[in-house]
């Protein structure tokens, strides 16, 4: 795939859903080497249920960095058993958590933006490379008006860290689109939603945000808002491939 076949999908698919959009890579690359991760937020629990629902086995990824919220677990349990399926379950590597653990302390996001993104690299990094090298295409639930580091994204982009073709069909929608899907279908959703999280990641990076403040304000708080995102989703580049 190049620039011009990337073009060429951002072109057709630009007034096509996000079922559409998920149908035709299910299509054309096939169910078992397109996924779509998760981490339990409103917008993957939308594209969950398409997923869920076009698919006879869904291949569904939550990455379980070891410290994340109870409610994001029980939120887990309740949508593999409500649609029917299994996620899979990736986890950092023990050695490398326990080194860093030991060195760093359990606390260490805190310490700096290194040592907060080291903790991501492990926690999170490196287990989505082992996922990835399962698949040609990865879907996810990123949009552009969640933050400054994600409001250039498109609908087909080619992923040029890990050489896949990434697909967020959600790009173009607002929150308020997701929450109205999410009611219209009666889709599960974190609880903390109810308590003013609006992007909920690890326990102790996120929190709840104020009326007025974007979206991932609250994650990683203490950081400046232009850089923060946790290693998953590098800026991506169109580049002949
Ligand atoms: Fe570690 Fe926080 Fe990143 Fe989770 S979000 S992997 S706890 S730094």
């Amino acid at each position: 795939m190049n620039r011009q076949d990337i073009e060429k999908l951002n072109y057709e698919f630009s007034n096509k859903s996000p079922r559409d959009i998920i149908c035709y890579a299910l299509e054309r690359f096939g169910e078992s080497r397109t996924i779509l991760a998760s981490s339990l937020s409103i917008e993957d629990q939308v594209l969950t249920e398409i997923f869920a629902k076009n698919s006879t086995s869904p291949r569904i990824f939550f990455i379980d960095t070891g410290r994340h919220f109870q409610s994001t677990y029980d939120l887990m349990e309740e949508t593999s058993s409500r649609y029917g399926f299994k996620y899979e379950v990736y986890a950092p590597s023990n050695e490398q958590l326990e080194k860093i653990v030991s060195e760093y302390g359990p606390n260490m996001f805190y310490e700096s933006v290194d040592l907060r993104k080291k903790c991501c690299e492990v926690r999170k990094v490196e287990p989505l490379k082992r996922v990835l090298a399962t698949v040609d295409v990865w879907v996810c639930g990123l949009r552009r008006e969640q933050s400054f580091t994600r409001k250039d994204i498109e609908v087909f982009e080619w992923d040029y860290a890990h050489q896949k073709l990434k697909i967020n069909p959600l790009a173009y929608w607002s929150e308020e689109q997701v929450w109205e899907y999410i009611r219209s279908k009666n889709i599960p959703y974190n609880s903390l939603y109810n308590k003013d999280f609006r992007s909920i990641g690890c326990q102790p990076c996120t929190r709840a945000v104020k009326k007025g403040e974007d979206v991932r304000s609250g994650r990683w708080w203490w950081e400046d808002p232009d850089k923060k995102e946790c290693g998953l989703h590098v800026a991506n580049v169109i580049k002949e491939v």
